[in-house]
């Protein structure tokens, strides 16, 4: 019996743990859409190639050769047979992801390699930002994780503050903010919950929570 469980929304909700974890719960495989993103962007960067450069980042990619992993206990991502799963989490990449991923041939590209892995899969949850609304519209469930600009700027501080980076409430908060306006706006894709998708706040809940309610959703 196929499952596929689609995973949307903002960064700070805890979709990748939660989604790991809920791939974990049902035995199923997890596509992490956004470490496809970061790929790409590693290969831009290592090509010398400007990541505003539309053009260019459209002609690299078109031949891109990414492999990436499907084992929620983790994922390892490689583009033309190099390991990238650590550069992909680092600084460069995060500061240029947005720009790559703003380009539509470099979407069309990943989606349909996204769509190539899902269909393969059998089980899967997939975790982006358009996977309910664009890559996979007939999932069988759709989830929409969302949490507070204040709980996701919270999250992120205290995590910069336990990796060493400071502690700024108000600039991380401002950050938030700025990027959820620029994500829920953009021509291409722009973030929101699939019609059909459930929407889950994760603000007040922990992650045992989290996990309770969306198996409750997937075996409803
Ligand atoms: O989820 P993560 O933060 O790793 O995603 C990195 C970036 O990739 C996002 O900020 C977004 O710009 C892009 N992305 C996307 N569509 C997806 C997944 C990620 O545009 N389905």
């Amino acid at each position: 019996d196929r499952l596929i469980v689609a995973m949307d929304g903002p960064s700070g909700t805890g979709k990748s743990s939660v989604s790991r974890l809920l791939a974990n719960r049902l035995g199923a495989s997890y596509l992490d859409t956004g470490a496809m993103y970061r790929a790409a962007t590693a290969w831009v960067l290592t090509n010398d190639v400007d990541p505003g450069d539309a053009d260019a980042v459209a002609a690299l990619t078109e031949s891109i050769d990414l492999s990436i992993g499907t084992d929620p206990a983790g994922e390892r991502v490689e583009v033309s047979g190099e390991d990238v799963t650590g550069p992909i989490r680092g600084s460069a990449v995060t500061a240029a992801v947005s720009a790559v991923s703003a380009v539509p041939a470099v979407r069309e590209k990943l989606v349909a390699l996204q769509r190539e892995i899902a269909d393969t899969a059998g089980r899967i949850v997939v975790e982006g930002r358009d996977i309910g609304t664009v890559v996979l519209t007939d999932a069988h469930l759709k989830i929409y994780l969302t949490a507070s600009a204040e709980t996701r700027a919270t999250r992120r501080n205290d995590q910069n503050i336990a990796e060493g980076r400071g502690d700024d409430y108000d600039a991380v908060l401002a950050d938030v903010q700025r990027r959820d306006h620029a994500d829920s706006t953009r021509a291409t894709s722009p973030l929101r919950p699939a019609d059909d998708a459930v929407t889950v706040d994760t603000s007040d809940l922990d992650k045992d929570a989290v996990i309770d309610e969306l198996m409750r959703l997937v075996t409803e």
